[in-house]
């Protein structure tokens, strides 16, 4: 079999894997976000079917430009196929605003989503010479781990996606798969993330400073995912009840609850929702920037949405607390580095202090060490991380006695399968 590497090699974003055989099969195929323009994976040659590990836009963002003249299959599970065609669908409309072009069209994202067959976790599934299976990657609803097994020699490959093995409010751990080849993800090969509940105290201690002090607690949040982690932290802690929810997150939360059986606290996430304040109109905003409050809204890094509307308009009081990754070039990251930020084509300089906590849903690198180990595979292809940490784990990981690799985009690994 031959894997080659689309994207997501040396680089977090566009992860787009093909593998190589009597039918090809992708696994993957996301758009790198957060820079001046988006950037697609290489074009793959033919498709016969792709494999969503989860619904994140550096995962899936680039499939609907596959449906042109072919029509693959898509395999996934339930949540992913609605939260892909929800985020999908929206950077299609922020592309039209931005008059970015849209890379594809609705007909395109509608035949996606007819070609998609959805499975739950442990059902597998027949394709070609394979038996697909997924498992919880722990990371966000509905995503996997694919385990592909050629039914021909038992050889197992498996590829994690994104994965978190310590536990969130929301997901379970991310479950460990035997494998042969492993295709791991190292976005934090080199790092440790500090304990969620250490993260926790010191954003709970933060937002109710900000509301003694009469002030917004402004918190952004990656629509699937982080907002309802962020809103059972605040249930948790007492706060729902000053808690506003803005954006993509009401319909992100929406699909969660309607598949309840990919949340781990069902209960817990059902009871944040009853109890937070949804943002209806333009008369909500108003009343929600009064304060002293919180607000949960999308988009995590403030390249758009709600988040924009409300952090030009705070009082000096408020806070901005950002509880995902920035990304280089993302007003996100100019509000951390103190610079201005770029909001409707002007230049606007935020006064208000900003701080960022790890809340991340990634495999920190004692995870992805345990999860190899576990695995025992003989070959592992390290990826979604930049060539720092891909190179580090594979160099590491040889030394440990592992056949291992670090590819660049566009390489070809001819490999045993
Ligand atoms: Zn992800
Ligand atoms: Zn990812």
């Amino acid at each position: 079999m031959e894997i080659q590497f689309l994207g997501g090699a040396g680089e977090v974003g566009r992860s787009a894997f093909l593998l190589k055989d009597e039918k090809n099969l992708l696994l993957d195929y996301g758009v790198k976000v957060g820079t001046v323009k988006p950037e697609y994976p290489l074009v793959p040659g033919r498709v016969d079917a792709c494999i969503v590990s989860h619904a994140h836009f550096d995962h899936s963002g680039a499939l609907p430009t596959l449906y042109n003249h072919s029509l693959p299959v898509a395999f996934g599970t339930r949540p992913t196929l609605e939260f892909s065609e929800l985020l999908i669908e929206d950077s299609l409309g922020i592309s039209q605003k931005q008059h970015t072009g849209p890379a594809f069209t609705k007909g395109q994202i509608k035949s996606f989503v007819n070609k998609f067959v959805s499975y739950d976790y442990h059902v597998p599934l027949d394709f070609s010479n394979y038996e697909i299976t997924f498992y919880d990657a722990g990371h966000i609803f509905g995503s996997a781990i694919t385990l592909i097994e050629n039914k021909r020699n038992g050889r197992r490959l498996v590829y994690t996606g994104d994965f978190k093995i310590a536990q969130q409010e929301l997901q379970g751990s991310a479950e460990i798969v035997h494998s042969d080849i492993l295709m791991v993800e190292s976005t934090y090969a080199t790092r440790s993330h500090p304990d969620r509940a250490t993260t926790t105290k010191a954003f709970i201690e933060d937002v109710r400073e900000t509301l003694d002090n009469g002030g917004v607690a402004l918190v952004p949040c990656f629509a699937v995912g982080r907002a309802q982690e962020i809103l059972a932290i605040l249930y948790r802690n007492n706060l729902i009840d000053q808690t506003y929810l803005d954006g993509m997150a009401k319909k992100a939360t929406d699909i969660a609850l309607r598949h309840p059986e990919f949340v781990k606290d069902k209960q817990l996430l059902m009871s944040a929702m009853k109890n937070v304040t949804w943002v209806e109109d333009h008369q909500g905003r108003t009343t929600a920037l009064d304060g002293p409050g919180i607000i949960v809204t999308t988009a995590g890094m403030l390249n758009g949405g709600p988040a924009l509307h409300y952090v030009t308009r705070l009082s000096p009081q408020s806070k901005i607390m950002l509880t995902g990754y920035q990304v280089t070039g993302t007003n996100g990251r100019k509000l951390l580095d103190g610079r201005p930020l770029e909001i409707d084509n002007e230049t606007r300089k935020i006064k208000n202090p900003a701080a960022y906590y790890d809340f991340s849903a990634h495999a920190s690198t004692e995870d992805i060490y345990e999860y190899v180990r576990k695995s025992n595979p003989e070959t592992v292809v390290c990826i979604h991380g930049d060539a720092e940490n891909t190179e580090s784990l594979a160099e590491n990981l040889k030394t440990e006695g592992y056949d291992a690799y670090a590819p660049k985009l566009g390489d070809k690994l001819t490999t045993q399968f």
